[in-house]
Order: structure tokens, then C-alpha cells, then sequence
């Protein structure tokens, strides 16, 4: 299964990166009708194998064998949100979890990465990631994010001392999309702390 094999080695890359540690982080992607493919509880994201997944539907049902995820119903909430989207994924990084720490938002302006973002097309622009406090309530956190996220158009959002979780139409644009934010997370760590 390809998407199968996309999660995988993004949970290698990521985990060389060092944005999944322990067994922090989850990924889902979409498979055909509208069932999801989602990492179970417990594995390491860098030794993720075709044995590491269970299948799910929208509202977090388990279709396969497997222990689902605790966040799960945290990438749910987002497919019901947006059902054409291709994949979630979500990590703990040493830059999104010190920024969370300090900032009311992740505000991000002038940089030329921020086009990889959707429908940004210049680096003059200012995109806000929202942070929302952890909660370990996944179904009223789930409800909280999907509240924000039908009043704004956002590309991603930060968990208090948490994580990312970030969305695209497949799972190599979602990976993008992370790999773009961690990279602009670690520059505003740096000009926040400097
Ligand atoms: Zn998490």
C-alpha cells in the first residue's frame, strides 16, 4: 500500500529530524472510502512497519485490529472538518513545544518559506498558527480546534507544551507543510530567544 509506505518513511525522516521522540507523534492518511489509515498506540514513529497501523473511520470506529492512538479523535475532527483532506500529521519538536511554552500564537511574517503554505504566494504576509491549551479531554480539545478552525482558514495548529498537528491534500504535502513549519518554528525560537 503506497500511502502504507509514504507514513513510514516520514516517520523515519521525521524521527532523523528529531521531532517524534519516544513514542510521541502520530500520522493518518486517507485510504478509499473515507476510511483512515492511523498509527496505533505505543511505536517509536522511527520504527513504524506495515504492523504499526489500524484502520479507522471518520469518527474514530476501528475497522482492523490494533489500539488506536489516544489523539486520534484530534486527526478525526479534522477529516470531518475537511474530507477531501489526503493526511494529518503530528509532531512533539523541541521548537513547537518551547514556542507554545512562551507565546499566546506562532506568528510568522516575512519569510519566504511561508509560500509552501496554502494560498500564500509572497513572503509579505503574516500567517498566525494558533496555540490551544493541552487538554487531556481529546473529545472537548477535538472541539475546541474544530470551533476555531470553521471561523479562520488555517494551515496548522500548536498544542500548549504539546505539538503540531498539520494537514495537505497527500501525505507528501503534509509533509511539506511540517517540514516547512518546523523550519520556521526553529527560526522563530531563535529570534524569540535571542
Ligand atoms: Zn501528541
Amino acid at each position: 500500500m503506497r500511502v502504507l509506505h509514504s507514513l513510514i518513511q516520514t516517520g523515519q525522516f521525521f524521527h532523523q529530524k528529531g521531532w517524534v521522540p519516544a513514542t510521541g507523534g502520530n500520522f493518518s492518511a486517507k485510504l478509499a472510502d473515507n476510511r483512515l489509515l492511523i498509527t496505533a498506540s505505543g511505536w517509536h514513529k522511527g520504527e513504524l512497519d506495515e504492523t504499526a497501523f489500524l484502520e479507522c473511520d471518520f469518527h474514530g470506529h476501528v475497522l482492523t485490529q490494533g489500539k488506536p492512538s489516544y489523539e486520534t479523535g484530534l486527526h478525526t475532527a479534522l477529516y470531518r472538518w475537511q474530507p477531501a483532506l489526503g493526511a494529518v500529521l503530528h509532531t512533539h519538536s523541541v521548537a513547537n513545544t518551547v514556542l507554545s511554552r512562551r507565546l499566546e500564537a506562532i506568528v510568522l511574517k516575512g519569510y519566504e518559506l511561508l509560500k509552501i503554505l496554502p494560498h500564500i504566494r509572497t513572503h509579505d504576509v503574516e500567517v498566525v498558527i494558533p496555540i490551544f491549551e493541552n487538554d487531556q479531554d481529546i473529545a472537548r480539545l477535538a472541539a475546541t480546534v474544530d470551533a476555531y478552525l470553521r471561523q479562520h482558514d488555517n494551515p496548522a495548529y500548536v498544542i500548549r507544551g504539546h505539538g503540531l498537528y498539520a494537514w495537505g491534500d497527500s501525505v507528501a504535502q503534509c509533509r511539506h507543510r511540517v517540514e516547512a513549519l518546523e523550519f520556521l518554528f526553529e527560526c522563530h525560537l531563535h529570534e524569540v530567544a535571542a
